[in-house]
Parts: C-alpha cells; sequence; structure tokens
C-alpha cells in the first residue's frame, strides 16, 4: 500500500496513522477543525484495559490484585444487552494491554499511585477497577496530545487541518479518493485506501456532549458511497450533561458520591423509577429523567452535590468545580440544571474485525464504526480502547495487503430528498422529540414524514455538516422504526421488552 489517507485526527484516526507507519506507508491524515477538535480531546474518565502482572486490580484502593480478561469481556458483554459480537469483544479485551503499553512508549502519561505503579479505577458496570487515566478526570487530553505530537512529528505523516472530507469517490465498487473541501475548494484526493475515522453524531439531537466536529460525516459519506451501516438505533445518552451551551458532562463518580437528582419541585424521584435510585444503569437513570420530564412537564432536572461538602467537591473533583464555577454555579451551594445528553453512537458502518467496510477500498475505525463491540449499549472507558485496538488492526489489514473483502446481508432502504430546505434545530427538534429516549410507532411515523420533506444542500462546509445529520437521522429513525423491542439504549414503549436470545443486528444500505 503506497498511501493511505484518514479521515479524522481523533484517536483512532492518530493511532491508525502511526501504527501504517511501521509498515512505511504514506499516510495523511484529514481533520475538518484543527487537531485538538475531537470527542477524544474531551474523554474524561479514562481507559479500560486488564493489564498483566501487579496492576490488575479488583476493586482494592490502589487496583492491584485480580482481573482477568474473561471478566472484561463478561462486562462488555452483559451492557451491550446481549447485541455484542463476542468475537469482536475478545478481541477488544484481549489485546488491549499491547495498546496501553505502545500509548505510553509514545509518551502518555497515565497516572500513578505512590509506589509508582499505574493507578486503576473503577467505574459502573466493571467487576473490577481497570480504568486508566491521565490528570485525574483529563485522560482525552492526555492521550490525544503525545499522539498530535508523533502524528506531526513524523515526516511520512501529513497533517491536513481544516480539510473537510465531503464525499468519498469511488470507481466500479471501489473508493478510490476523497473529495475534499479546503478554503472553500473542493478538490478530489486519491489514494490507495481510505480510513473513517470521523466519531461520532451528537449533533443530531437538541442536546449533546460530543464537540461541534461530531456531525455524522463519515456514516453519511460511507452510505453515499454504498456501505453497509448496522445498529443505527443505539445511541447512548449521558443522564447529567450540565443545561448550558456546551452540554458539559457531570462524572456519574459525582452520583456515585452522594449527589441526588432532584425534580423542579425540589422532590427526589429516581426511586419510583428504578430501586437503584441515583445509581441506576445509566440509560435506566437516562429514561427516567426523560420520562419524568415528560409527565411533569419539565426541561431540566437538578442534581444536588451540596451534601458533598466544599472542600470534598474542589479536593475529589477539581475539574467539575471549575467546569461548574465557569458556568456561572457554586455547586457547594447551588442545585445543577442537569438533561441528558446524547453521548455515543454505537451504530456505525458496519465492519468485520479488520476494520474493513463492506465497499472494497475503505475501512473504518473508532466511534464511526460498528465492530460489534458495544452491541447495543456501551460499557464505560471502552470506546477509546476500541479506537486503539481496531485502529491497530486495520493498519495491519492494510500493511498485509490485499485480502478477501468481507461481505454482508443488508436491508436494502430508499430514501429522497423532500422540497423544504433543512434547518439543522428544525432536524434536532424532530430527532429529541421522537427519536431519543423514549421512542414509539406514532413518533418514529411523524419522524420519518417530517425528515422526508426536507432536502438536503451541497456547498459550504456547514450546509454539508446539516445534510449529513439529516442523513444519519433519517436512517437512525429507519432502524428504530425496525427494531419491534427495547434492548440497551433503544426504548420502545409499545415494545417495552426485549426479546429473548442474543439480538440480530440491524444491517442497512442503500438501494440507490
Ligand atoms: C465529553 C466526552 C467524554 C468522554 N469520555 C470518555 C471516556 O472517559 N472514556 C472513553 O473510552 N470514551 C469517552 N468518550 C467517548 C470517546 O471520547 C469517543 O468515542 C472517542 O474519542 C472517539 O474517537 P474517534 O477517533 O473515533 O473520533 P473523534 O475523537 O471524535 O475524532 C473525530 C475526528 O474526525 C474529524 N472529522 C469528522 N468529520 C470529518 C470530515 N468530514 N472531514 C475531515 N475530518 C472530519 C474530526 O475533526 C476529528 O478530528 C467521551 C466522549 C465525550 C464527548
Amino acid at each position: 500500500m503506497n498511501s493511505v489517507l484518514v479521515i479524522g485526527g481523533g484517536i483512532a484516526g492518530l493511532y491508525t496513522a502511526l501504527e501504517l507507519r511501521r509498515s512505511d506507508t504514506h499516510v495523511t491524515v484529514l481533520a475538518k477543525g484543527t487537531l485538538a477538535e475531537s470527542s477524544t480531546w474531551h474523554a474524561q474518565g479514562g481507559i479500560a484495559a486488564v493489564l498483566p502482572g501487579p496492576h490488575a486490580g479488583v476493586g482494592s484502593p490502589t487496583g492491584h490484585g485480580q482481573d482477568s480478561v474473561e471478566s472484561h469481556v463478561a462486562d462488555t458483554i452483559a451492557a451491550g444487552a446481549g447485541h455484542c459480537d463476542e468475537p469482536a469483544v475478545r478481541i477488544l479485551c484481549s489485546e488491549a494491554a499491547a495498546h496501553i503499553e505502545r500509548l505510553g512508549a509514545l509518551g502518555t502519561l497515565f497516572d500513578r499511585t505512590a509506589d509508582g505503579s499505574l493507578a486503576v479505577g473503577r467505574e459502573a458496570a466493571h467487576a473490577a477497577s481497570r480504568i486508566l487515566h491521565i490528570g485525574g478526570d483529563a485522560t482525552g487530553e492526555g492521550i490525544a496530545a503525545p499522539l498530535i505530537r508523533a502524528a506531526r512529528k513524523d515526516p511520512g505523516i501529513s497533517v491536513q487541518e481544516h480539510s473537510f472530507a465531503a464525499d468519498l469517490a469511488t470507481r466500479n465498487g471501489e473508493v478510490t479518493g476523497v473529495v475534499v473541501l479546503r478554503h472553500g475548494e473542493q478538490q478530489m484526493v486519491p489514494a490507495d485506501a481510505v480510513v473513517l475515522a470521523s466519531g461520532g453524531a451528537g449533533g443530531i439531537f437538541q442536546h449533546s456532549t460530543n464537540p461541534s466536529v461530531a456531525t455524522g460525516d463519515g456514516v453519511a459519506a460511507a452510505w453515499r458511497a454504498g456501505a453497509a451501516v448496522a445498529d443505527l438505533e443505539f445511541f447512548q445518552f449521558h443522564p447529567t450533561a450540565l443545561n448550558v451551551p456546551g452540554h458539559p458532562l457531570i462524572s456519574e463518580a459525582v452520583r456515585g458520591e452522594g449527589a441526588v437528582l432532584l425534580d423542579a419541585a425540589g422532590r427526589r424521584f429516581m426511586t419510583d423509577y428504578h430501586p437503584g435510585g441515583e445509581l441506576a444503569p445509566r440509560d435506566v437513570v437516562s429514561r427516567s429523567i426523560a420520562l419524568h420530564l415528560a409527565r411533569t412537564g419539565g426541561q431540566e432536572v437538578f442534581l444536588d452535590a451540596t451534601s458533598l461538602g466544599s472542600d470534598y467537591l474542589a479536593r475529589r473533583f477539581p475539574t467539575l468545580t471549575a467546569v461548574t464555577g465557569q458556568a456561572g454555579f457554586d455547586w457547594t451551594r447551588d442545585l445543577l440544571p442537569v438533561v441528558p445528553a446524547a453521548h455515543y453512537w454505537m451504530g456505525g458502518v458496519w465492519t468485520d474485525t479488520h476494520g474493513r467496510t463492506s465497499l472494497p477500498g475503505l475501512y473504518a475505525v473508532g466511534e464511526v464504526a460498528r465492530t460489534g463491540v458495544h452491541g447495543a449499549n456501551r460499557l464505560a472507558s471502552n470506546s477509546l480502547l476500541e479506537g486503539l485496538v481496531f485502529g491497530a488492526r486495520a493498519a495491519a489489514a492494510l500493511a498485509a495487503g490485499p485480502a478477501e473483502w468481507p461481505t454482508v446481508e443488508a436491508d436494502a432502504v430508499e430514501l429522497a430528498d423532500g422540497p423544504m430546505q433543512a434547518v439543522r434545530g428544525d432536524v434536532q427538534r424532530v430527532m429529541s422529540e421522537h427519536v431519543s429516549l423514549v421512542r414509539e410507532d406514532s413518533g418514529l411515523r411523524i419522524a420519518a414524514k417530517q425528515l422526508a420533506e426536507w432536502r438536503s444542500a451541497e456547498g459550504s462546509r456547514a450546509e454539508r455538516e446539516d445534510a449529513n445529520l439529516l442523513l444519519c437521522s433519517r436512517l437512525m429513525a429507519a432502524a428504530a422504526f425496525r427494531r419491534r423491542e427495547s434492548r440497551g439504549a433503544h426504548y420502545r414503549v409499545d415494545f417495552p421488552a426485549m426479546t429473548e436470545g442474543p439480538g440480530s443486528p440491524t444491517i442497512l444500505r442503500s438501494a440507490s
């Protein structure tokens, strides 16, 4: 392989590029903003990995003790609500340690305990302490910055910022390059292979924790080029994003430490919905807040952390103390207005376990890909890991050269534009009302009808992003309509039960 074009400069794109350099391939990395504009940069809690030797931990304060890849596999599959591809999960968990070591070699400074060993924390739904972190809750920046430095330093990697990948170019059913929009000019950039690493699509919804670059461009471009997409109905919402522009996350750890959720009347309501109260699983808390707001007519609920005390809050949550302060709240005295916010898309471009999509020459890694590791609900701290493990596997497959290309059965879907110009805010409103945490047949029909009335435009970057959000919204609504059960992050009021047995993926491709 002589030249590979990677779309995206988050963990998945940069790590794939650096791994590709092992085989001396020339790599171009495109990012539509700067390299720091990514979900990766904003990741907080950490990255999950079972490490060999004394670092493996089961809940002891230092984390030392016993953990196993098997346990990480089991936790991932349990979180995924019977919908994970087990072989992919095994790969994710068993190959994790090698990539953590490589990150260290690239200059990532994971937090360490007083005795110098790697510090591992525990997160909800993990049976053991296996979450590596940096700067406490600044893991994303701590990983992204050394990757960016390494990529910039490598003469075989050309980093092109402010370069918007508008579409994939194909010939005879194979990807041959990318149509790039740069400083208002459109140009075709040829490549021997293209790796999509363009992240998620939180911009579909009114409230999202994602940065503004997350507009589903990768899924949309892959769809237009004819690639299959899978499990788009599964979108994870974080229960407690501060209800201010940008929706910064208020970590689950705050509830873990004793903060409670109150409604506008000042009443604690979570136990009405789940015996676990505020500590119920992430999807349950998000859904309960949405149901409670629908019942009580409010716009937001409130997180009360005042009982934790000012000293403790400042010491335990320095970043959040700063973030809430910047937003004008003194959380030692004030209630924080919070809403559930779109956080992570489990679905994406269908791939095999080597990052190969159904379209020859096109690979997908990171959040844009649906590898099957997250099933219907992502286990916390597994997504950064996915970018590493499957980025490296895609790079290895590219270096190995031609191989039999995978195929997948997919339902053909016909989508057509309507007469009205789409406005991003309108799309977000329809999706937030009918295709978010709580769904039902009638709402999904309303959404599909409304989304079909809009048309997308080609032109500026903003117009193309709007078009991509509209396309991803239509696809998500179509997938949600097909799944007549509730599973993981997908909840249907009209089909509240999960069907027996493992779930089957919703795999779609364009009929045209
Ligand atoms: C606030 C927050 C906290 C999180 N915390 C954690 C955590 O603690 N642990 C964890 O595992 N996960 C966490 N996640 C999820 C995780 O950060 C992401 O899933 C992961 O970083 C995705 O990496 P990526 O490389 O696939 O995409 P990203 O990091 O989002 O990078 C996408 C890249 O693609 C570029 N791009 C997009 N479209 C185009 C285009 N059309 N043309 C050119 N470039 C394009 C962007 O500019 C960007 O460079 C968190 C997410 C958020 C938002």
